[in-house]
């Protein structure tokens, strides 16, 4: 992208959010070095400065999908309703041979950014999977879409390097001897090339394209990765102050499993280890505790809430109100598109503004419009650790979506928080800058070439087709294994309570 030019948002909406009131004032918004340089009213342009009108249209900041894996972008739609433990044989093939090439993986990443920035998401946390291992040349392809279209991102390695069936709970005695041998076979990454790789994705994009790309942490989840790997993760998340990823207690099959394997639960188990530290960012927590909730609390870690993804996959609704009461930091993600069909923040949004009314009869208790995007936004930055984004201010980055208020979503205009969060699905997001940058105008993105780019997508998924065929006959071949796991499991009394039955 082109040095951003002075830029001048002439009488728009500004969005506010302050105190759990979301309000808005008309003033311009004056656009300098890819920061906001001034917001009020009538604001003189610099000499060059593109002027915008913004009459008609809100200000907000970007918005920001807090957790997201890439990978799984082609795969919408293409895996049916089913618990997290089968659905991961089809995303995640245990006995997969054959990897992505640098452009599949480039292409694949872009799908899952044209459809964020179209819809408003300036900042992705993409905790990405590789299959079957993980290259330079893959993190670099997720890495460079990013970068091209223009938005921010930070890019973690989610790389599991423990045998398939130490994972879960019972599976080591359900499984026949054969595809045990099969996946202690399968390929898997040691902690040294696992952390060279870390090393070249620190060293090569973090802060890369000005700042936009950066590097982030993640052990996928800490059953998943051996402990001297998980010590060393923790380890490089202190030393750079990089958000470090770990998805805990998503289902109640892992509660399972950590008093089966470690006699207490994934949480206490990440604390006691040295990995739930200020940096830490637990994904779902839908299984846990009141105390965990305060130890999470106590660490300065945040909890990415993914509600689409746990009603998708059937994991449970998570304990919002009791995750605030307990002084838990939150944000809110899509998860992928698999586990998802849509990278849209809008869905995740008004998904979490809804599911939480069925845990408590008391309304008192219910999230609220502001509240829903106060977590969003600030929750997002602060997962993201970029303290410049999700706010507009003076001095903030530049992250600005211009939305259409004169569209069926705020005609008539009522309660702007509570139209945000229930009425507006992103359709009416018309302009995106990043950094001072204009990505998206008028709907179009001016980055780079969308219909060229789906249209090469669906070229080269077609020659993925037999590969995918091969992982999804691997998967049908396991999965009555796992469906005994996962039954065995829900028949077990955990203490509490996350789903209807
Ligand atoms: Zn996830």
């Amino acid at each position: 992208m082109d040095v951003a030019l002075p830029a001048l948002i002439r009488g728009a909406e500004v969005f506010r959010l302050e105190n759990g009131v979301v309000g808005s004032q008309r003033a311009d918004i004056l656009v300098e070095g890819g920061r906001i340089a001034g917001i009020g009213p009538d604001l003189p342009a610099p000499d060059g400065a593109a002027i915008v009108e913004g009459r008609g249209r809100l200000a907000m900041p970007g918005l920001i999908n807090a957790h997201f894996h890439s990978p799984g972008n082609l795969m919408r739609g293409a895996v049916a309703g089913l618990p997290l433990e089968v659905f991961m044989l089809y995303e995640v093939p245990p006995l997969a041979a054959v990897g992505d090439q640098k452009r599949l993986a480039y292409l694949r990443t872009m799908l899952g950014a044209i459809e964020m920035v179209k819809t408003g998401v300036t900042a992705v946390m993409d905790d990405a999977f590789h299959v079957p291992i993980a290259t330079a040349e893959g993190v670099d392809a997720i890495c460079e879409a990013y970068r091209d279209i223009g938005m921010r991102a930070r890019v973690a390695i989610d790389q599991p390097n423990v045998v398939e069936y130490a994972k879960y709970p019972f599976l080591e005695e359900i499984l026949p001897a054969d595809i045990k041998r099969r996946m202690d076979e399968a390929p898997r990454q040691s902690d040294a090339e696992l952390l060279d790789l870390y090393a070249h994705l620190i060293g090569a994009c973090d802060g890369a394209a000005d700042g936009r790309i950066g590097a982030a942490l993640s052990c996928s989840a800490p059953q998943r990765v051996t402990k001297p790997y998980l010590h060393a993760l923790a380890g490089l998340a202190d030393k750079h102050a990089l958000p470090f990823n770990m998805h805990i207690l998503e289902t109640k099959l892992q509660r399972v499993f950590g008093e089966e394997k470690y006699g207490r639960s994934l949480v206490r188990y990440a604390a006691d280890e040295g990995a739930l530290g200020r940096h830490a960012v637990v994904i779902h927590g839908v299984w846990i505790d009141d105390a965990e909730m305060r130890l999470i609390a106590d660490a300065g870690a945040t909890i990415a809430h993914n509600p689409v993804c746990n009603l998708r996959l059937g994991s449970g609704v998570a304990p919002f109100r009791a995750w605030r009461d307990a002084g838990c930091h939150v944000c809110i993600g899509t998860d992928e598109i698999i586990a998802d069909d849509r990278a849209n923040i809008w869905d995740a949004i008004k998904a979490a503004g809804l599911v939480h009314t069925l845990a408590d009869a008391d309304w008192h208790t219910w999230p609220t419009a502001p509240e829903v995007l106060e977590v969003a936004l600030a929750g997002g930055a602060r997962a993201l650790g970029w303290s410049e984004i999700g706010a507009l201010r003076v001095g903030a980055a530049a992250d600005i979506v211009l939305v259409d208020m004169e569209t069926t979503a705020f005609t008539p205009l009522n309660d702007l928080g509570r139209q945000l969060v229930y009425a507006e699905n992103g359709s009416s997001v018309r302009d995106v800058m990043v950094a001072g940058s204009w990505i998206l105008r008028d709907g179009r993105l001016t980055t780079v070439d969308e219909r060229a780019l789906l249209a090469e997508i669906r070229d080269l998924s077609r020659a993925f087709g037999p590969q995918r065929e091969a992982a999804n006959a691997a998967a049908r071949e396991l999965e009555p294994y796992y469906r005994e796991m996962v039954l065995r499991a829900h028949g077990r009394d955990v203490g509490m309570r996350r789903r209807l039955d």
